[in-house]
């Protein structure tokens, strides 16, 4: 018998992602208004049919999707410090400390994750999402439009490239990197191009005691310190994740990034 692909019923029509606001408030402590559920299902469904061209994720479960890509994208920006009990739909994402109209960058960003659902929850940030695959960024203009987002741009290269480049070195408030590279190489592709006092958050599955340790002589080469390291369980299938921030604490010398594909081959240690 023909098995149906995930994600789709018996009539192929996309099924309802969770509303899940009761969630959204425990965890986060925000809810998305009518306008941004509907983008985040717009958003499932784009990628699910982008998927028959692209290979962008092999997660399309509609509960699975939510929890993993919108849910997982938004709690690596949340506030860290204690945010309040209760907040209504509609009411602002209570992000990490940075500016009202930041500049971010999503390294590495795919399908598109976490850069859209940021997009979406943080309407005043200028989010670029920068991919070395050509195909994939031609792709996410398309959901760009599609979805109504003039906060977000696309850019194909690679992060190496842009972090030498005068007109994005030192330009972004905060870097996202989320299952690119190893943590020391993602550092590298994100702290040169950070302002002072910007951050990045490395999005990670398990980490340990050891990884701080190990990571904090890489961080230090390229001007930054780590500023916290946060532990979760994501609320459907209590998987554990961590997110690592980073803070830019001085100029990074000019000597990285490394040439393409050097981070990679011999990561700071
Ligand atoms: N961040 C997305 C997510 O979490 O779903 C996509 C992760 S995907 C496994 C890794 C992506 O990083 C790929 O699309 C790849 O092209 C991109 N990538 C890897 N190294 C890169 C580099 N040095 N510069 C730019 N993009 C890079």
């Amino acid at each position: 018998m023909k098995r149906e692909p995930e994600g789709t019923d018996i009539t192929n029509e996309p099924q309802a992602l969770p509303q899940a606001n009761e969630i959204w408030q425990t965890t986060v402590h925000w809810q998305p208004t009518e306008t941004q559920q509907t983008q985040f299902q717009t958003l499932y469904e784009l990628i699910l049919s982008g998927n028959r061209q692209l290979n962008l994720t092999r997660i399309t479960e509609p509960n699975e999707f939510w929890e993993k890509h919108v849910w997982d994208s938004l709690r690596g920006i949340a506030s860290w410090q204690t945010a309040p009990e209760t907040l209504t739909s509609g009411q602002t994402f209570p992000s990490l400390p940075i500016s009202a109209s930041a500049q971010v960058i999503d390294i590495g960003t795919g399908g598109g994750f976490p850069g859209i659902p940021v997009a979406i929850a943080q309407p005043d940030w200028h989010i670029t999402l920068l991919d070395s695959t050509r195909k994939k960024m031609a792709f996410l203009d398309t959901v760009i439009t599609a979805l109504g987002l003039p906060n977000v741009a696309t850019m194909s290269d690679r992060a190496e490239s842009l972090g030498q480049h005068s007109q994005h070195r030192a330009h972004y408030d905060l870097a996202l990197v989320r299952a690119v590279a190893e943590a020391a190489v993602c550092a590298e592709y994100a702290l040169p191009l950070l302002k002072l006092g910007g951050f990045a958050v490395l999005y990670r599955g398990q980490w340990a005691d050891s990884d701080t340790q190990a990571l904090k002589s890489a961080v230090a080469q390229l001007g930054g310190a780590i500023a916290q390291v946060v532990t979760f369980t994501t609320p459907l299938s209590q998987g554990i994740r961590h997110c690592i921030y980073l803070q830019k604490m001085a100029r990074t010398p000019g000597r990285f990034p490394r040439a393409i594909g050097i981070p990679v081959k011999q990561p700071l240690v």
